[in-house]
């Protein structure tokens, strides 16, 4: 949450800040804000709602300097107010100071080091800026300050970025459990809180970890290790291209990621497939390990989440293994049974989810074996864990999940039949059969994106104004059901609740009447004629159904209302094929609507806080 990024050196200031702001904002978009550091002290310009209001402020007063500090907030503590925006002043504006994260102990601090500051705002953040404000007039030094600032904050998570206009050619940071990185430049250098902050500046990356802190000046890098002693850190060369980050035509990014799944897909089975089948041996999990796994964890939250309900039937179906699915948020606060016959698996697109890293952070102190499947590489999570499976989806800039979920598929499809193999559970006859299914999928995909989801687009059309939907599925499309639902929740703000279809009788078939509509989602399965029967309970009671089936079923056309046809393939990948309707469904939703689906309300993409 929250885009971070900080600049020192000749370029124009405010123009590298506001350039580095608009590619992170969809981190968090609900006010933003920069400070200065120039001839005339620090200049703090804010201004709520996105990052254009911001953009036009600075247009018209143009701060200049050499030094500068900018955020976009995802406010968890205090409304969104222009107040409430970082950054944050102290020390009668000497001090400005960006947060990321949440400092849980900020009312304990507050009452005890600040009783005689006057606050502006209703932030956890200011109190941070205000402690820093004192120990800086005790240390005489911003990063000695910024160390003594660290010893208070028992708990919670930041990553700070800090100017003081008395020592006027630096700033500082740090960081714990929030992400932070420096990039290193000529005569110059940055702070960012993801790489594509920036990446058009340059691709020498120092990851900051956990605990650390350092000073930056333009030709200066020292960082400091969790006990404020300097360490030696080189900065690595990463290889991404900013390609990823425009629309190429496309009316929102939302529409180009959907686009982009079938390309997605290919690039995730790139090497790793061959007509030998699959090789992960870019794991480095040895023999021993793989045969020592008893359970398997799959932990993880929102659309991740869905992918592992997924992935759980798959890597029971193909490796024989039982697996967990449990929300990461619920599963470190609930004393799960782990142990060192466990591996646990994070499923974190950007890799910095904090619940999932926390889940993580137990799983590995109870002796799991932990592995990762993330999209960015060098992130938090693929760092702290023994394996990352690495999706190679691109970056991706619609705060609504699309192509991320996509790869996410693709990469547990390809590691539950490469366990299966691996423990002798899944021959190579099917891995063979698996590895031509799979790469059937994106041909198929592209037929269907190619088609006019006519039928999309009128139920789109159709349902604009209702209050609420129904999603069901059952056995493999189970979680899709979920997830169709949260992305209408997530950009339309239709409420949508996903259920299986075998247990609507249990409840939700009380809903069912002439105005509520139900998308179905019935491929062929080996439980097609249940869902059948489910649909036929929804029609005896005048409900309305959106079915998605197998292009071509006719037998569903007389229990649907309206009918979305995908290609056939088999039943485990179907989900890759389901959900692409129920995405550009909530997509058209949101723009009959009216609600930018790129950067829907109170969202944003990477969860940072718990
Ligand atoms: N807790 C801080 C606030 O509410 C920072 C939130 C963020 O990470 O954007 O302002």
């Amino acid at each position: 949450m929250c885009g971070i990024i900080g600049y020192v050196g000749k370029r124009e200031v405010a123009q590298v800040l506001l350039d580095g702001l608009s590619r992170v904002e969809y981190r968090g978009y609900d006010s933003a804000g920069i400070a200065v550091l120039g001839e005339s002290g620090i200049n703090v310009i804010k201004a709520t709602g996105k990052l254009a209001n911001l953009k036009s402020r600075v247009g018209q007063s143009r701060p200049q300097g050499w030094l500068g500090i900018g955020h976009t907030r995802w406010a968890t503590h205090g409304r969104v107010t222009e107040a409430n925006a970082h950054p944050h002043i102290a020390s009668g504006g000497r001090v400005a100071l960006i947060h990321n994260g949440i400092i849980e102990n900020y009312q304990t601090l507050k009452k005890k080091y600040l009783a005689d500051e006057e606050f502006l705002s209703e932030t956890d953040t200011e109190v941070a800026a205000k402690l820093l404000g004192k120990m800086l007039a005790r240390e005489g030094d911003l990063h000695a300050a910024m160390r003594a600032t660290m010893k208070e904050l028992a708990a919670g998570a930041y990553a700070f970025c800090a100017i003081s206009a008395d020592q006027p050619n630096q700033f500082v940071v740090a960081r714990r459990s929030s992400p932070l990185i420096i990039g290193v430049g000529e005569g110059e250098n940055f702070v960012g809180s993801d790489v594509p902050a920036i990446l058009p500046y340059t691709n020498k990356i120092i990851y900051l970890e956990d605990g650390e802190s350092a000073r930056i000046t333009p030709d200066s890098v020292e960082v400091f290790d969790v006990n404020g002693k300097p360490r030696a850190a080189k900065p690595k060369t990463v290889n991404m291209t900013l390609e990823a980050a425009e629309k190429s035509g496309y009316e929102h990014f939302m529409l180009k990621e959907i686009n982009e799944q079938p390309a997605v897909i290919e690039s995730t089975l790139a090497g790793r497939v061959s007509k030998s089948g699959i090789d992960l041996s870019e794991l480095g999990l040895t023999a021993a390990q793989l045969k020592r796994i008893k359970r398997i964890q799959l932990i993880a939250a929102g659309t991740s989440h869905y992918a592992a309900l997924t992935g759980k039937l798959l890597i029971e179906e193909f490796a024989r293994i039982p697996v967990e699915a449990p929300i990461a948020s619920e599963y470190s606060y609930s004393n799960p049974v782990i142990d060192k016959d466990v591996l646990a698996i994070a499923i974190s697109q950007s890799g910095e989810s904090a619940d999932t890293k926390v889940a993580m952070e137990l799983a590995k102190k109870n002796g799991a074996l932990t592995m990762a499947i993330s999209n960015v590489m060098g992130s938090s999570i693929p760092r702290m864990v023994d394996a990352t499976l690495y999706t190679r989806a691109g970056i991706e800039i619609g705060v609504a999940a699309t192509k991320t979920y996509m790869a996410q598929l693709t990469a547990l499809t390809l590691f539950a039949a490469w366990l299966g193999r691996k423990r002798g559970e899944f021959s190579a006859t099917e891995e063979k059969k698996l590895v031509a299914d799979l790469k059937e999928v994106p041909v198929l995909m592209r037929k269907l994106l190619a088609s006019k989801l006519v039928g999309v687009k009128r139920c789109a059309a159709r349902y604009q104004n209702v209050y609420n939907f129904m999603y069901m599925g059952r056995n493999y499309n189970y979680a899709t059901a979920f997830e169709g639902a949260l992305k209408l929740k997530e950009i339309s703000y239709i409420h949508a609740e996903g259920y299986g279809a075998g247990e609507m009788k249990h409840g939700p078939i009380a809903l069912m009447e002439g105005t509520f509509p139900t998308i179905m989602i019935c491929v062929d399965s080996p439980i097609r004629d249940k869902v059948l029967s489910n649909m036929r309970e929804i029609k005896a009671r005048d409900g309305v159904i959106v079915a998605v089936a197998s292009e071509g079923d006719e037998e569903i056309k007389e229990l649907s209302d309206y009918l979305i046809y995908v290609p056939r393939t088999r039943e485990q990948l179907s989900p890759m094929m389901t959900v692409v309707p129920l995405q550009l469904l909530a997509y058209y939703t949101a723009i009959n609507r009216g609600c930018d689906p790129d950067q829907p309300r109170n969202l944003a993409k990477s969860v940072t806080v718990e």
